[in-house]
């Protein structure tokens, strides 16, 4: 079957392991650049971006791990995973030695860590996915806990398309935990769901008295994109792996077939 490594030096391994195996694909845990030869495609977990990036480097996983997203596997970052996959951090860690994180990158957007502020630093919101309305999801994954019963009777109705196949539109329940944001796409990058901020909680001041993002600006106003594919990269600022979503999981599978 389709292997989907999980990189396992930090954060929530076992919560997508699990995530991929309701999805029917196989999941095994990538910390050697041997297991991750034998992966088909791979998820970058959530946790502290900071630290995966410096165990990428101990475990010398970080050069293998870019020449394979740039050779075109196909990988998934929740939350620090995608601060992972983002070509651009907007306000980069530093660490004692003053030495700035680093991103594997492959993905041209620039994300801003912990963006929702205080206040917000872990909150629940309901999201509209319109990729997600479209999909046939297997049975594997309607039967999941993922859509609980009382989501499905108030979705619309899930119409059969095929004997073990139906449809469905009902909204992601994506929970954000000190999470980043989208704040540049490039031309290449479809958003997939925002997020809208209540007009307090308006973007940092660069200080520059000009905004923010010149060289791509589909990013407007108090809208920001928490969820984003291009070609073979997906990134949420979310974590469906631990509210037992499996939609995102799937989707990312029919990437990974090329069937999405
Ligand atoms: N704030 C974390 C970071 O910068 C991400 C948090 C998460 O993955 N839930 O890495």
């Amino acid at each position: 079957p389709l292997t989907v490594g999980i990189l396992a030096l930090q954060g929530d391994v076992r919560e997508h392991a699990r995530a991929i195996e309701a999805c029917g694909a196989r999941a095994v845990s990538v910390r050697r650049a041997a297991e991750l030869a034998d992966v088909d495609a791979l998820i970058l977990p959530g946790g502290e971006s900071t630290t995966i990036d410096k165990l990428t480097r101990i475990f010398s996983l970080a050069g293998p791990l870019k020449e394979r997203i740039s050779a075109g596997m196909p990988v998934y970052g929740s939350c620090a995973g995608m601060i992972l996959l983002a070509d651009e951090i907007a306000d980069p860690a530093t660490d004692r030695d003053g030495n700035a994180q680093q991103t594997l990158g492959g993905l041209d957007i620039t994300v801003r860590r912990n963006a929702f502020g205080r206040q917000r630093e872990s909150f629940e919101t309901d999201l509209d996915f319109a990729v997600l309305n479209d999909a046939v999801l297997s049975t594997a994954v309607l039967n999941d806990r993922a859509l609980s019963p009382a989501a499905l009777a108030n979705a619309a109705p899930v119409e059969a398309k095929a004997s073990n196949h139906a449809r469905s539109s009902v909204p992601v329940h994506a929970v954000f935990i000190r999470a980043p944001w989208v704040e540049r796409v490039g031309a290449s990058v479809e958003v997939l769901a925002s997020v809208q901020l209540p007009a307090a909680a308006a973007a940092p001041d660069n200080g520059s008295g000009q905004p923010e993002n010149t060289r791509t600006a589909r990013i407007e106003g108090n809208t920001r994109a928490v969820a984003v594919r291009s070609r073979h990269l997906l990134a949420t600022s979310f974590h469906p792996e631990v509210t037992g979503e499996r939609r995102i999981h799937e989707l990312f599978i029919r990437m990974i077939r090329g069937e999405a």
